[in-house]
């Protein structure tokens, strides 16, 4: 009787095809099984990988979760999660306040006053005067507020300092923050709003961006919990104006961004954009974090005239209707109704009480960041040559062509990198060959196209004449 159970069993199994326990396919496509107790089957392949990691990694099972499991080492999976989805673990709580400032960072007494802050700022930044005044006054309150440890223990709650900033590409609002997080020493998470989407929907979640600020922070929770995130191209993420579908990346994104700018605990993937069964989930609490958002917000100018039009042609003292048609500096006027009208919802431009605009590149701006910053450009091709023993040097006539080209394309400081690169290129190739030059200047009809650099050599007098738009073609003793 039993053996006649048995044989119809088999049978029955036969119709089945074996399924790999680790790579779940089935044994028409991984071929022969091996098996194992327990009814379990692995295909040749996915031993053969356990061997091979057995031997890269050097303990049995490593690299084959499963095996682990068998092998009752449960332990040994923690060594499976890859380094950057690992957390580092909270210090404990010394005193009952959350706010407390980690060890070792700033702390009140030696927070930089909003002046000095400014003038840091003024190292890097070349104008905007406004933009930086602004800004180290507001940092200069959130930091403040982070770090005074008794914010709840009377009436008054400091709100937070977040920011909205607008201005034309290439006019340094990344370049700002950039330089504020290194004079702060605090975790800078830079991210574009173009890839945030609802959650569920294809793109990453709004809670990425705190993901990154994890990142920036070696996966500290704390260190990230004083951080910056800077969320550029805001603008894309705008109400869409003629849409009957849903509005996954503009409306519901500033939506979901709601409960970051304001502060509340947060389950941020570690180590990955979204939210899966696979990723490991860490809180964040956001109420210290420093949001500042940015974008270039195109045809807003057009938004604000129309606003100041209609309310100057109101009354006796109604001006003329083209009064703003020619006003360079129209950004600097905006307000959040402006916003509002361009798409921005009304809840989350209440969350970033900070708004300010940013100045277009012009021409003198440009020459200034070619040459005075720490690190400007032209610095750091003189340095380049100064190892090869020559001197650099640009006439002012060239320096503002070089702007006046880069105020052309449109697109603020970018330009002037690929303009330099473009003429840079020939010197930067010829004139290692000879030795004994000593100086280049670079003049305008260099630039232009239409001469070449003045070069001067070491001792001799000698002249030396070749044919490219790129080579030296007067040639003095440097004595
Ligand atoms: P955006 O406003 O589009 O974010 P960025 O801040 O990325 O522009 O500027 C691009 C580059 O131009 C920066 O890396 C920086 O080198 C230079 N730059 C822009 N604005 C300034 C400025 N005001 N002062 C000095 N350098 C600047």
């Amino acid at each position: 009787m039993s053996q006649d159970n048995n044989d119809k069993n088999n049978d029955k199994n036969k119709e089945y095809e074996d399924v790999c326990y680790i790579c779940r396919r089935p044994e028409s496509k991984a071929g022969k099984m091996l098996h194992i107790p327990n009814n379990i089957c692995i295909c040749n392949d996915c031993m053969q990988k356990t061997f091979n990691s057995m031997n890269n990694m050097g303990s049995p099972f490593a690299g084959m979760p499963y095996m682990d499991m068998f092998a009752g080492n449960l332990n040994n999976m923690q060594s499976e999660v890859p380094k950057r989805q690992k957390l580092k673990k909270k210090k404990a709580e010394k005193g009952k306040n959350k706010n407390k400032a980690p060890e070792g960072a700033f702390d009140i007494r030696h927070l930089p006053a909003p002046h000095i802050i400014k003038s840091r700022l003024d190292e890097y930044v070349i104008g905007q005067e406004h933009a930086k005044k602004v800004m180290s006054v507001a940092v200069y309150n959130h930091y403040k507020r982070v770090l005074t440890n008794d914010i709840e223990s009377d009436d008054v709650e400091i709100e937070k300092s977040n920011m909205l900033m607008v201005g034309p590409t290439g006019c340094g609002k990344t370049y700002l923050v950039k330089t504020l997080a290194r004079i702060l020493q605090v975790p800078l998470a830079i991210t574009d709003a173009t890839s945030l989407t609802e959650a569920g929907y294809i793109g990453d979640d709004v809670e990425s961006v705190l993901s990154k600020l994890l990142a920036a922070s070696d996966n500290d929770v704390e260190k990230a919990e004083h951080g910056i995130v800077f969320i550029d191209e805001i603008d894309k993420i705008a109400k869409k104006r003629s849409t009957n579908s849903r509005d996954v990346s503009g409306e519901s994104v500033q939506q979901g961004m709601l409960k970051l700018l304001e502060g509340s605990d947060v389950e941020v993937p570690v180590g990955a954009s979204s939210k899966n069964a696979m990723v490991p989930l860490t809180t964040i609490n956001t109420g210290n974090i420093l949001f500042i958002c940015g974008g270039a917000f195109p045809e807003l100018e057009k938004i604000i005239k129309n606003r100041l039009n209609k309310q100057s042609s109101i009354g006796f003292q109604a001006e003329l209707k083209d009064k703003y048609d020619k006003d360079a500096d129209i950004l600097k006027k905006v307000t959040t109704e402006d916003l509002r009208e361009f798409g921005m919802i009304p809840e989350f431009l209440g969350r970033l009480p900070i708004l300010f605009a940013l100045q277009a590149m012009n021409e003198d701006m440009l020459v200034e960041i070619l040459t005075r910053p720490k690190n400007a450009i032209l610095k750091q091709y003189k340095k380049l040559l100064a190892l090869d023993e020559v001197d650099l040097v640009f006439d002012d006539d060239a320096l503002h062509c070089i702007a006046a080209e880069a105020v052309k394309r449109k697109t603020g400081a970018r330009a002037l990198r690929a303009i330099i690169e473009e003429f840079m290129l020939d010197i930067m190739y010829e004139i290692p060959k000879d030795d004994l030059i000593g100086r280049v200047t670079i003049t305008k009809d260099y630039i232009e196209g239409c001469g070449a650099p003045r070069i001067e050599m070491r001792g001799s007098g000698e002249a030396k004449i070749l044919t490219s738009r790129n080579v030296p073609e007067i040639t003095t003793s440097m004595d």
